[in-house]
């Protein structure tokens, strides 16, 4: 079999994920035979470092000996049994785990099977935490511009990202938005972290007018990640926080793309010292191999609805796959990796030779900025810099980035006109090296006309 084969297959019976399938006419798909480390491998053989780790799940490498044989073994003494009256070591484990690594307060978990499901989880619970205490005018939420929670409907129409929300705006509960901390938008000479505190005027202010009807605040902790890897200072999330408290509103912390590690620290809320009323967590959870995610909440929310049967208090919320074992074995050796490798500080180093490989991108004339937070590393590609002037998005600047990079063996996925690497923690400096030469190669090609 070769790549022609599958492919030809594969468009007669599928139908992709965020795709216009319509661009399989003249862009090829790439079917992966194998996967080792950081390299993808085709069916003829060219191989593809996973800078982006396979949309942000990957930590520590594909085919992982050490998650493989933590899900095999698994695998042999129990696949999934349901979690409504039942249970099972796996889960019981990493719900311990997860509580001690979370910030301070977070003592609960309910799980789910996908990042958008968490968000639902986290908006049904806040929702109804208030009517259980009697705050029924409680029905709002106030979210940032440029978000993203996911795409199921509840998730969607707390977002932001017009792209993904316009065309199913009718279908859309109603939010309070406000301009976001992003501080790339922070004016000549001005601090991202003075931007991002001049930026939580409009927070406040909607706070002040809204806390009756609203019953969470709902960020993604220090980057924005699907609205184009923007990114704000933690200052925001302190100020937010305290304002939240003084308003009687909830704080969920979505770090479906920022959790574990990805921002430097294990959770982004860490670097502002804030716990989250909610926290949802996915993606690296399991170190990318198996869907699974969790919202993690305090023992005041699950005290409000703890009662007998008949008051109706109870969370009416499941899924079929909800805490499915061989997903928490994936991810209690994930977080094995983690102590073993000492990751936090490996990856200050990684982090620090990202930035070196990228340090000359800056002055490029159709960079606007080369920015930074952890292990996320964007690059955004400007039309006119000065003027502040971006590409239009139908000239899909970065899309040339894209096939260029995979004609020179590397997957970025770039987001409009930003390029990214988001890569897993296994990556080398020779192949941040090679990153950074093919990125810089696909943009100066993507700009050149
Ligand atoms: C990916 C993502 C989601 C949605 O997760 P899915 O598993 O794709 O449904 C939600 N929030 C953030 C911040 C994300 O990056």
């Amino acid at each position: 079999m070769n790549n022609s084969d599958l492919v030809k297959r594969d468009l007669s019976v599928l139908w992709h994920p965020c795709t216009q399938m319509k661009d399989h006419e003249w862009l090829p798909m790439i079917p992966i035979r194998r996967a080792e480390g950081i390299w993808l491998e085709d069916y003829d053989g060219r191989r593809y470092l996973d800078a982006i780790s396979s949309w942000w799940v990957n930590l520590f490498g594909h085919a992982n000996p050490d998650i493989n044989a933590a899900v095999q073994q698994q695998a042999q003494t129990l696949e999934h049994v349901m979690l409504a009256g039942f249970t099972h070591e796996a889960v019981v484990e990493l719900s311990e785990r997860l509580v001690q690594l979370t910030p301070a307060g977070l003592e609960r978990c309910f799980y789910a099977d996908n990042g958008s499901a968490a968000v639902e989880v986290a908006l049904k619970m806040s929702f109804h935490y208030w009517r259980n205490k009697g705050h029924t005018r409680k029905t709002r939420f106030i979210t940032l511009e440029n978000s993203y929670h996911g795409e199921t409907l509840g998730a969607l129409a707390v977002g932001n990202v017009q792209l993904y929300k316009d065309t199913y705006a009718p279908l859309l509960m109603q939010t309070i938005s406000v301009p976001s901390p992003d501080c790339f938008y922070r004016q000549p000479g001005e601090s991202c972290a003075a931007y991002s505190e001049r930026m939580f005027q409009p927070m406040r202010a909607a706070l002040e007018r809204h806390a009756e009807e609203v019953c969470a605040v709902i960020v993604e902790p220090l980057v924005q990640c699907a609205g184009g890897m923007r990114m704000y200072d933690p200052v925001y999330l302190k100020l937010l926080r305290a304002a939240c408290d003084e308003y009687g509103v909830h704080l969920i912390a979505d770090e479906i793309a920022v959790g574990f590690g990805r921002t430097g620290t294990l959770f982004a809320c860490e670097q502002a010292a804030v716990s989250p009323d909610f926290l949802c967590l996915s993606k690296g959870l399991t170190g990318g191999y198996l869907p699974l995610s969790v919202v993690l909440t305090g023992d005041q929310v699950y005290q409000a609805f703890y009662d007998d049967y008949g008051s109706l208090k109870a969370f009416l919320h499941s899924h079929s796959y909800t805490g499915n074992a061989l997903a928490c074995r994936a991810a209690l050796a994930t977080l094995d990796l983690f102590q073993q490798r000492d990751t936090l500080a490996a990856n200050r180093s990684l982090a620090a030779a990202m930035a070196r490989a990228t340090a000359d991108l800056r002055d490029h004339p159709q960079v606007a900025e080369v920015r930074q937070t952890g292990m996320i590393l964007a690059i955004e590609m400007i039309k006119n810099k000065f003027e502040r002037i971006p590409y239009p998005w139908q000239e899909r600047r970065g899309l040339r980035v894209y096939e260029h990079g995979l004609a020179n063996g590397v997957l970025l996925r770039p987001l409009g006109n930003v390029v990214y690497f988001m890569p897993p923690y296994i990556i080398e400096p020779e192949q941040i090296a090679l990153l950074a030469e093919v990125a810089r190669q696909g943009i100066d090609k993507a700009v050149a006309d």
